[in-house]
């Protein structure tokens, strides 16, 4: 069963821009993006693209909050919903309990997975994305969320399935 639908991406050919809900945006395949991970994943750069990827999805949620008022499992369900709509897979927040700065989360058809040759725990983005999204919704100053891909399509599960769990934090990261 498929169900589609149609989301107006606004080309301003004068200055190159795509446009999708207000925000200039960047269209590449799947594959693209999972052989750029592919490309930092392991390397030194790896580190780097994380914690760029961790700050992306914390302000997001901090914009969304500041824009709508909304509370944290709400604008965690919203951030899983953007990633969606921008083609990401389908999410599922299985629970979510912002104050012990833990979370389950489903994705199915990741990106990351589906590429050939894709070895599990294949979508390491995700879980930084998770961990910045969380870490914005987390009020314990003293708790880093340190997510975790419990099992992943890449080595045929149905699904990737992540957990979130706080560690108390450090000055390693
Ligand atoms: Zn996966």
């Amino acid at each position: 069963m498929t169900a589609t639908s149609s989301v107006p991406v606004e080309l301003d050919a004068s200055r190159g821009e795509s446009w999708l809900h207000g925000s200039p945006v960047l269209m590449l395949s799947r594959a693209e993006m999972a052989r750029l991970q592919g490309a930092v994943a392991g390397g030194p750069g790896e580190a780097a693209w994380q914690a760029a990827a961790r700050q992306a999805a914390r302000e997001w949620c901090r914009e969304e909050a500041r824009a709508t008022g909304a509370d944290g499992v709400t604008v965690l369900t919203r951030y899983l919903d953007s990633l969606a709509h921008r083609g990401w897979g389908r999410f599922e927040l299985l629970y979510c309990r912002p104050e012990d700065c833990g979370a389950g989360v489903r994705v199915y058809n990741s990106p990351f997975a589906a590429i050939p040759g894709a070895r599990p725990p294949a979508c390491r983005t995700f879980l930084a994305w998770l961990e910045g999204a969380m870490g914005w919704a987390c009020p314990d100053p003293d708790y880093a969320p340190v997510a975790e891909e419990r099992c992943c399509a890449a080595g045929g599960a149905e699904a990737c399935e992540f957990v979130i769990r706080p560690s108390v934090a450090s000055d390693d990261d």
